[in-house]
């Protein structure tokens, strides 16, 4: 069967690499049909479950989780509910129901989708976690492989960390090609700094609320398998401001004539404005997560009021 999601571009970024020859290359997953990462571990998992007997899934998410799951249950042909919470925007919700998906809106929070949904699955439904599963995590490190056959050799990775499970699907992307010294940049928002909470209390602690605009960065724990792996030697965090986010996105729309997320714009940020830990980096890879949950006009909206 032909995969789901795409293979990306790599492009190396004229716009961003400044005038120190230093190569910026962009892993456009913006480009993904459902407009994020996210597609490459959910169909992987979906098909894996598929081949199980799973007959239907259900997943707890208003953002590009549920997009991807109810995308690739269309194209496996096997009936998708997502349970979206209050909050979540009638764009988001559009979207999943041009999938063909069932939309259930229900509770507050993530949480309270989360659990409701958890209490509806049947018996040959399969619950389809947005970060926290090894499947997830072997699908997204396809992204890996397409830069190692691409022979771009990056001395630095940079990318954004909701729960985590782009982190470790990069990490096992970059293992499974013999890349495990490449250092990686590990980047959230202050307001979804779950990471960097646990990471400073060396305990796999959660953050109590999430007060970022960058939504899709928004687990107040983030998976074990990530805090793990962001120990190691070669990966190091770092946290940027909101401002800083949407100032990125709003740069790179420009740069790209692309919109990306909140989300996106924290592992655009440092690059943008160089941060110390790529001082002296030649190669800098930078994830472009993407995410189809706000507009050019929300953007702009959101940098007006920072600059009052
Ligand atoms: C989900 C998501 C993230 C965060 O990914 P995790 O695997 O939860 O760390 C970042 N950016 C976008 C656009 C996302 O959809």
């Amino acid at each position: 069967m032909k995969n789901i999601y795409a293979n990306t571009p790599i492009l190396n970024s004229t716009a961003i690499q400044g005038d120190h020859g230093v190569s910026v290359w962009l892993k456009m997953e913006a480009q993904q049909p459902t407009g994020s990462f996210k597609l490459r571990g959910i169909s992987h998992a979906c098909i894996t479950y598929q081949k199980k007997g799973a007959q239907g899934f259900i997943c707890a998410s208003g953002g590009n989780a549920g997009i991807a799951v109810a995308y690739t249950g269309k194209n496996l042909g096997i009936p998708v509910t997502i349970v979206v919470p209050e909050t979540t925007s009638q764009r988001a919700i559009d979207a999943i129901q041009k999938e063909e998906a069932h939309v259930i809106i229900h509770g507050k929070s993530y949480q309270e989708a989360h659990t409701e949904a958890i209490g509806l699955i049947s018996k040959e439904q399969i619950y389809i976690h947005s970060f926290d599963d090894p499947l997830l995590w072997e699908g997204h490190a396809s992204m890996i492989d397409e830069i190692k056959a691409a022979e771009i050799i990056p001395d630095q990775i940079v990318l954004s960390v909701g729960g985590g499970g782009l982190l470790c699907g990069v990490m096992e992307g970059l293992a499974r090609n013999q890349w495990s010294h490449i250092p990686v940049l590990a980047v959230e928002t202050h307001g979804a700094h779950s990471l960097a909470h646990a990471l400073n209390n060396q305990n796999h602690l959660g953050i109590d609320k999430i007060s970022s605009i960058a939504t899709s960065l928004g687990a107040k724990k983030v998976a074990r398998k990530a805090f793990e792996e962001a120990q190691k030697k070669t990966v190091s965090n770092h946290i940027v401001s909101d401002r800083e986010a949407v100032a990125a996105c709003l740069q790179f729309s420009k740069d790209h004539q692309l919109v990306v997320e909140p989300a996106c714009g924290a592992a655009l940020a440092p690059v943008y404005v160089g941060h110390p830990s790529l001082k002296d980096k030649k190669n800098i890879l930078v994830i472009v997560c993407g995410g189809v949950g706000v507009g050019i006009e929300q953007l702009e909206a959101w940098n007006k009021a920072y600059n009052q």
